[in-house]
């Protein structure tokens, strides 16, 4: 090691142990320290550390391609290089949106390796299909432009960008929000600014640098997408504070969906979901079930549209059981379910309230049945059993690999229960009917954004089904599915008696 880099190693280690230890609760636990909100540590700080080993196991250079350790050089990078994207034509935008899908899918099988070692949530087969299918994601095509022309002359609508965006992605999909973002916000001419989820942040700043380095490569700009390491509430805050940031867009659940939609500057938010399912007794049972198998047991439910409760009318419900049986589900009895649960949930004695224990988010079946006290072949992809409908598994979003089945008298039933289990986040609901008047009649009563009907949930984002993808649904702001335009400023040119050319 040479002078340099043990001077820098030195300071870094002795700036972060003056800084606050973050708290148990929060998602940055085991982040270590961060710089505090409004605090600055620029003048000890080099702005670049070629070849700095993170102290918090990040093994990766800081402070060239997109990954830094402060929030001001990340931005600071991020504007200069979305000025030079400004000089680049449309034709260019859409060639880095095309050469981060090419990166993406070339990479998927390491990256999606990579997430799920970092993470240890969910299966390497999804992690690796997330990073292929990016290329359903929308880029230029969606920036159209109107016009209209009469006999007051033209009038031409443009979509803009906002200049550098600052994210927050979710641990459930990092590299895939980080990319699907980078894709939209790209292709409608922006930059970024991540904050991603602490324990996703060496896949993500993996991708981060392959991107900058082969967007540098070809067009000259190396800070198109920039990623703040380690990230903490306090680099949360700065960049929902930073003057430089004029849009957040935060994909999370209900604590930082909380936060932005306190934030004192526009966010676009996607929020936490509860995918209820209805199935009525004219539903073809064997799709209901094969869906419902595909939907919740994609990458271990990890999901936010991935089916969480199903309601099913009680003239068909043990036929359903048994077609999840058939399908790859397994059964669970009434004491195995309470053994599944008193592991899965803890109650916090601080509100009295269930909450989702991390070690078994997003892990295999066979982890949560050997809880349950059973055993099962690794081959079994999802759990499944019959609850009433207050049980904690029923209310609470799990993103496990467990569903439970609530037994109704009848379809008015199963709606009404299942849009109060959603508990009115408007993200996601799921229908197997083939009366179209219960499907028209929960489709308006549930009023979320994504409404699935006799497919499995997945269908909803373009795969198996029609449609583009995102991994991002701004529920609670109501952008729904993002698109390239979501990412925009409306900007209006009006020509007045002039170029009406017919
Ligand atoms: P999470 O809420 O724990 O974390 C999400 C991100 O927010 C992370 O980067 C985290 O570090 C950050 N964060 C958390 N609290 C914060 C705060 N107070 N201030 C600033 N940042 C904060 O969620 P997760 O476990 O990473 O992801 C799963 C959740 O995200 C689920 O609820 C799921 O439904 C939701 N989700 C929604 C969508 C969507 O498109 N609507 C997509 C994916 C995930």
């Amino acid at each position: 090691m040479n002078q340099a880099l043990v001077e820098d190693v030195v300071t870094e280690v002795m700036r972060r142990l003056s800084t606050r230890p973050s708290t148990s609760s929060s998602p940055y636990a085991g982040g270590g320290g961060g710089v505090r909100a409004g605090e600055t540590a620029r003048a000890e700080e080099p702005k670049r550390r070629e070849g700095l080993r993170h102290p918090h196991g990040l093994d990766l250079p800081m402070g060239e391609y997109g990954v830094y350790g402060r929030v001001d050089d990340a931005i600071d990078a991020a504007t200069e290089s979305q000025k030079k994207l400004m000089k680049l034509s449309l034709d260019d935008r859409d060639a880095i949106v095309k050469l981060i899908k090419q990166l993406a899918k070339q990479n998927a099988n390491e990256w999606g390796k990579v997430e799920l070692e970092e993470t240890k949530i969910g299966r390497l087969d999804h992690k690796i299909e997330k990073l292929q299918i990016l290329e359903l994601v929308p880029g230029v095509e969606f920036l159209r432009t109107n016009a209209t022309s009469g006999t007051n002359g033209m009038c031409i609508e443009e979509f803009a960008p906002f200049g550098v965006i600052g994210i927050i992605t979710p641990v459930t999909h990092s590299v895939p929000t980080l990319s699907a973002n980078a894709i939209n916000m790209i292709a409608s001419g922006n930059s970024i600014v991540a904050n991603p989820h602490p324990s996703g942040t060496r896949c993500a700043a993996i991708a981060v640098r392959e991107y900058n380095r082969a967007i540098a490569g070809k067009f000259g700009i190396s800070d198109l997408i920039t990623l703040v390491a380690p990230p903490t509430l306090e680099t949360a805050e700065q960049i929902f504070n930073h003057r430089g940031i004029p849009l957040l867009v935060v994909t999370g659940g209900p604590g930082v969906a909380r936060a932005a939609l306190a934030a004192k500057k526009r966010a676009i938010v996607a929020g936490p979901g509860n995918p209820p399912v209805v199935v009525d007794e004219t539903a073809c049972l064997d799709r209901a079930a094969e869906s419902i198998v595909k939907g919740a047991a994609y990458d271990n439910n990890l999901l936010c549209i991935g089916e969480k409760q199903v309601f099913c009318v009680e003239s068909v419900f043990d036929k359903l059981m048994e077609k999840m049986q058939k399908h790859g589900g397994h059964l669970l009895n009434s004491s195995q379910i309470d053994a599944l649960t008193r592991a899965a949930f803890t109650v916090d004695p601080k509100d009295n309230k269930p909450h989702v224990n991390k070690d078994f988010v997003g892990r295999d079946a066979a982890v949560l049945a050997q809880a349950a006290g059973v055993r099962v072949s690794p081959a079994t992809q999802l759990l499944v059993g019959e609850t009433d409908f207050r049980h904690t598994f029923v209310q609470e979003e799990q993103m496990m690999p467990f569903v439970p089945f609530v037994r109704v008298r009848n379809a008015d039933e199963a709606i009404e229960r299942a849009i109060e289990s959603e508990h009115g986040y408007r993200h996601t609901a799921l229908i197997h009917s083939r009366n179209l008047e219960t499907i028209t009649r929960f489709g308006r009563q549930a009023n979320v954004t994504l409404f699935v009907v006799n497919g499995a949930s997945m269908a909803g984002l373009g795969l198996g089904g029609q449609g583009y993808l995102s991994y991002s649904i701004a529920t609670p702001t109501g952008e729904g599915i993002t698109t390239p335009l979501t990412f925009t400023r409306y900007r209006r040119v009006m020509i007045t008696d002039s170029l009406r050319m017919v």
